[in-house]
């Protein structure tokens, strides 16, 4: 048998009805494992290790009891902008170090009553800002497949925890990338879901008309088990849609006989890395092998998506932001004489820089007498942006494509130069100025044996073909058992 912390989710639910594992020796074993490689990858800001055994005590219960849910007994990990009830959800930031959130997110609500063991709270980019986890007050997680490198932001300690066994599956948000990106780093799936898939209610907001939760997972399989428990209509946000949730799994076993994919060429442009090209392309030889057609495509707006998005996400940050004032949430400094001087310190003490610069870009880009120039132009790009989506699908039924031009990079690298960072979000903004769902599944790994992910982009609520598309990729491909060493020491 693998060890307990490598097994997918849908591995262990075998185990766990077979009676052969407990939730509680699942649960043990990926504390164990947390206990054994997390001083080197840093996946976690805050761990729930006797919540999580009591929550595992009660799901063995419920199951001898036949009271299971679809995903009882299963560690899973959240992202900490997810709020979770009595347990600190920090965004990765100083001003939210303390805040014990009163309630449940929708998505961990259910997440919970699926019978999920939550583990803790995974690691990010401050505030989801980054591409990178290096703006994370707590420190960056680190790529499990070298840890010198980057795990993606920023759902980073999502992707490196379940690449590194830390937990069976996360859940990460992705807001111009952050799900499929640091999956694609760390060779895991990410999937973010159509924008209104799933509820936003309790996840702490960025850019509100960019937000969406998904899994991050080790196999497709997992990630249509995991979107089936957290899809689906939410009174509480006004956003999500009254639209059925389809049985995800049930769309993994057809081939592609019958489907086109698009092969964008603005996505393979300039500056993609020789060696990324030559996995996705493969990647693509293989979907064909499987029965699908490719035709070429163009998304002519593609160039613009990288402007667009980073002026209109810090808009909607600086406004979304605004809370964080030391008054109702999190740090306050003690030492101010006046309100405003309340303010001033407990943001300038509680925020890191790279907040700071959004907070700055997007009160600009709002101001009266730019709007227009920045704001309204950004949003009239975006409009293209999903023009040229919605031509593209009506020539075919998937978009196929690489996640980052480049693999993952050595820490320190890119920190000192925003632009240079922003510019590899290219391949994955477009996308959520489109509110489309997308999906990053392994396709191979650089010469240096860091992995490179396969973008597959579908129109709206269309996941299925998404899941469709991954899963014959998965299968082919044969890589998915793939795990990095991390040898114990
Ligand atoms: N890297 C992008 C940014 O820094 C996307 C982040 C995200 O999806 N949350 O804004």
């Amino acid at each position: 048998m693998d060890q307990l912390h490598s097994l997918s989710l849908t591995a262990a639910l075998a185990l766990l009805d077979k009676g052969e594992v407990s939730a509680v020796d699942l649960t043990r074993a990926v504390l164990a494992r947390i206990d054994a490689v997390e001083d080197r990858i840093g996946a976690y800001i805050t761990l729930s290790r006797e919540h999580a055994l009591t929550q595992a005590q009660e799901a063995d219960r419920g199951r001898h009891a036949g009271t299971a849910g679809p995903l009882c007994g299963l560690p899973i990990s959240i992202k900490d902008v997810l709020c979770t009830r009595g347990l600190r959800t920090t965004c990765g930031s100083r001003i939210l170090e303390s805040f014990v959130p009163p309630y449940d997110a929708t998505v961990v609500a259910r997440l919970r009553a699926a019978g999920a063991v939550l583990v803790g709270k995974t690691n990010m980019d401050e505030f989801a800002m980054g591409s990178s986890n290096e703006s994370s007050a707590f420190g960056p997680a680190r790529n499990p497949w070298q840890t010198s490198h980057i795990c993606g932001g920023s759902s980073g300690g999502s992707a490196a925890a379940v690449a590194a066994g830390e937990c069976l599956a996360s859940i990460g948000t992705d807001t111009g990338g952050s799900i499929r990106q640091p999956a694609s780093h760390c060779g895991v799936v990410g999937l973010k879901p159509t924008y209104g898939r799933v509820s936003r209610y309790g996840l702490v907001a960025f850019a509100s008309s960019l937000d969406q939760a998904g899994p991050l997972t080790k196999t497709v399989e997992d990630a249509a088990l995991l979107l089936g428990v957290i899809a689906g209509h939410d009174p509480k946000d006004s956003t999500s849609v009254d639209r059925p949730v389809p049985d995800y799994r049930a769309a993994l076993t057809d081939g592609l006989k019958g489907l086109t994919l698009g092969i964008p060429k603005e996505y393979f442009a300039q500056g993609l890395d020789p060696e990324v090209e030559a996995a996705v392309r493969h990647g693509i030889e293989v979907l064909r092998e499987a029965g699908a057609d490719t035709v070429d495509i163009s998304l002519p707006h593609t160039e613009y998506g990288v402007a667009a998005y980073y002026l209109i996400a810090p808009a909607e940050a600086s406004s979304n932001l605004a809370r964080f004032d030391g008054v109702r949430y999190g740090l306050r400094d003690k030492e101010a004489g006046t309100l405003y001087d309340m303010y001033r310190r407990s943001r300038s003490r509680g925020f890191g820089s790279e907040v700071k610069r959004r907070i700055i870009i997007g009160t600009y880009a709002l101001s009266s007498g730019y709007y227009d120039a920045y704001y309204r132009k950004a949003s009239q790009v975006r409009a293209l942006i999903g023009e040229d989506f919605r031509k593209a699908f009506a020539r075919c039924d998937a978009l196929v494509s690489p996640v980052s031009p480049i693999p993952a990079w050595k820490l320190g690298e890119k920190a000192a130069d925003p632009l240079s960072m922003y510019l590899t979000d290219v391949l994955t903004i477009p996308n959520n100025l489109a509110g489309l769902p997308g999906i990053s599944v392994p396709c191979g790994f650089s010469g240096a044996g860091l992995p490179i992910g396969l973008q597959v982009q579908a129109a709206h609520f269309e996941e299925e073909k998404l899941l469709r598309i991954a899963a014959n990729l998965e299968r082919r491909l044969g890589i998915v058992g793939r795990r990095p060493e991390l040898a114990n020491p």
